[in-house]
């Protein structure tokens, strides 16, 4: 390709001497870590003895943001303001977590819609966004105290089925935290590369990470130093949690405590349940535990430990053997297996998994601190100060399209291999629309305006239908020439359309790196304005959406149910104009609180109806 004036091994614009940092941001723990003489190591708190920061936030009734273990403390005194696995929520709708809302102890807004998850905190909404990004500021500061610089520049880590938004959600979680996320990589490479298995000479390497709350098994195949993933498996509700509450329950059991006993008193269960944690990883360096709680002598020794967390173990062997299928690879075809998550360190999982790969484990390296010591690692590669260097060719700059209200959609992020081919799935917003215009612009801000523009095109003929129901897909494609093509196709009436666009390449240094600047200086006020105009985007759609929804459904509705919705929607209306976040939110909750039992009734009615049409 015509070569793009910029250090493409490390992938950015300028050279200079600051240090790249590797962050884990895990759903339990999240640790960040730097090279130092030429060793990747992770950074402790001010005491020297902890890596590991406790992934909650807690909002102090005062004001004060708190992070890591100071935030514990808040669970069992404000457990309504403390948010925890904030990682789980990450670029996920309401419909995605239905189910799971209840099991918390802090506020999501009621909503069933397609919208992103918002937690309340009186009368504040948070985007799980923003609530990773004060984990990465805490981790951000901590860094910098121990090297006396400031830290801009981070890798950070994601697991291997992150999908695009979740992969996205992390960096404009990092651009906020003011961290300019050069490479978002994968866990379990992070994993292989803190063990320098990328100099392995086509190997497969199957990494099993069983961590607080998850469990995630991924078999990556690797050639001349390029990771790939041949499959994943796992269960996002396994972990260490649950060898935890399996031991509760051997001590219930064993000294007949009612589960009732245990659940009425919180500081008891909060108190079983710490007692629990500290026996299982005493269990993973000692044969036998006992400690005193409440008068009752607690006792567990290593044979019991093994035999209550058999069943767990399987379970993940059974995903393993899943995994294997999926990758068509036999055991013996696995070169080397990594550990990886503080749950690794219990001596039946070492033992379990060396039997079955029948080989050694990569387990040298502190399971807690692997991933972000690779992600250090590969850091280090961008910064060019590494030998371990691959050249390939990226894209300078982010390259996406307009959507509603002037934001910037990303489509193939910055620093993307070339070739490439993404595509994203997008509809009308209004009913009947025709046409389509696809604007496609370059740069790292939210709103379009203060980006690039490199061309539209209009996709014409959409076939009348209702807002929502078109199927657009949109692609991006580059080819190995750093040439852009972007195509549009509605997907039920076929209509497409395209452009080529070669223009992005004609971009100074300077320029480009104005840009970037930019897009880090003004994270925060443009990440304000782009939650303002989602909140917008959402409140018009349910506006909308409330309407309709009075015009089909005359028949079941009450005169007084069509009034209270109605004047619902006007307030959801005049906040709007208010361009208050927090009002919006607030007025969308409350419509949503008085239609979602008559949707649910109409739902039931139109089944009903359309059963007995069958039987007719
Ligand atoms: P995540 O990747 O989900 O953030 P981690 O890898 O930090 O999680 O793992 C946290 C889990 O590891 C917790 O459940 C913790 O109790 C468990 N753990 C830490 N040390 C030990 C140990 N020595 N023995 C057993 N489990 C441990
Ligand atoms: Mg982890």
């Amino acid at each position: 390709m015509a070569k793009i004036p910029i250090d493409l091994k490390a992938g950015e614009i300028k050279k200079d001497n600051s240090v790249i940092v590797g962050i884990d941001l895990g759903t339990t723990n999240s640790l960040v870590s730097y090279i130092k003489d030429g060793k990747a190591i992770a950074v402790k708190d001010k005491s020297g003895t902890n890596t590991l920061v406790p992934s909650i936030v807690s909002f102090a009734p005062s004001g004060e943001i708190l992070v890591g273990e100071q935030a514990r403390m808040n669970l069992i005194l404000h457990p309504e303001r403390t948010i925890y696995s904030v990682k789980r929520l990450l670029g996920k709708s309401y419909a995605d977590i239905q189910g799971r809302r209840s099991k918390l102890g802090y506020t999501i807004i009621e909503d069933d819609t397609d919208a992103l998850v918002k937690i309340q905190i009186d009368d504040k909404f948070y985007t799980p966004v923003e609530l990773s990004a004060e984990i990465l500021k805490f981790l951000k500061q901590r860094v910098e105290e121990e090297l006396g610089l400031p830290v801009t520049k981070a890798v950070i880590t994601v697991p291997a089925y992150f999908n695009d938004t979740q992969r996205q959600s992390t960096k404009d979680a990092g651009k906020l935290a003011g961290l300019d996320v050069l490479r978002i990589i994968n866990e379990p490479t992070a994993a292989s590369l803190a063990y320098g298995l990328d100099n392995l000479n086509d190997g497969k390497i199957a990494i099993y990470d069983l961590g607080g709350g998850t469990f995630d098994i991924s078999i990556l195949e690797i050639t001349d130093g390029v990771f790939e993933v041949l499959s994943t498996h796992g269960d996002t509700y396994l972990g260490g949690d649950d060898i935890d509450n399996a031991i509760i329950e051997f001590w219930m059991d064993k000294y007949g405590i009612a589960e009732i006993a245990v659940m009425d008193n919180k500081e008891f269960s909060q108190a079983i349940r710490l007692t629990a944690e500290k026996a299982k990883k005493h269990l993973s360096f000692n044969d036998k535990f006992s400690e005193t709680l409440g008068g009752v002598l607690f006792e567990i020794n290593r044979s019991e430990f093994d035999s209550i967390i058999t069943p767990i173990v399987d379970r993940t062997i059974l995903s393993v053997n899943q995994a294997l299928k999926d990758a068509k690879l036999s055991i013996e075809q696995v070169d080397e297996l990594v550990l990886v998550g503080g749950s690794t360190r219990i001596p039946i999982i070492k033992s379990r998994l060396s039997e079955f790969f029948k080989k050694n484990v990569n387990d040298t390296l502190d399971p807690d601190e692997v991933v972000s010591l690779g992600a250090a690692v590969q850091a280090d590669v961008l910064a060019g100060k590494n030998k371990r260097i691959l050249l390939l060719d990226v894209t300078p700059l982010s390259m996406g399209i307009e959507t509603m209200g002037g934001l910037m959609d990303v489509i193939v992020p910055r620093n993307s291999t070339i070739p490439i081919k993404v595509g994203r799935k997008y509809t009308t917003s209004m009913d009947g629309q025709k046409n389509l215009k696809v604007a496609i612009y370059q740069g790292e801000r939210d709103l379009v305006k203060d980006n690039r523009k490199l061309g539209e095109f209009i996709l014409k003929d959409i076939p009348p239908m209702s807002a929502g129901i078109p199927k657009i897909e949109v692609h991006f494609i580059i080819d190995s020439d750093g040439i852009l093509q972007v195509r549009a196709k509605e997907e039920r009436s076929g209509t497409e359309s395209d452009i080529e666009i070669n223009n992005h390449l004609g971009i100074s240094e300077e320029e480009m790196g104005r840009m970037l600047l930019e897009s880090i200086q003004h994270a925060e006020a443009d990440m304000k304005v782009k939650a303002l105009q989602e909140s917008v985007n959402e409140a018009n759609y349910i506006v909308n959406a409330s309407k309709k929804f009075i015009q089909q459904n005359t028949s079941i509705l009450s005169e007084d149910e069509i009034q209270e919705i109605q004047e619902r929607t006007s307030k959801l209306k005049e906040s709007i104009s208010s361009q208050d976040k927090n009002s919006i939110q607030s007025a969308i909750q409350n419509l949503n609180a008085y239609t979602t039992p008559l949707a649910h009734r109409a739902l039931d009615k139109n089944i009903g109806d359309a059963i007995k049409g069958i039987s007719l």
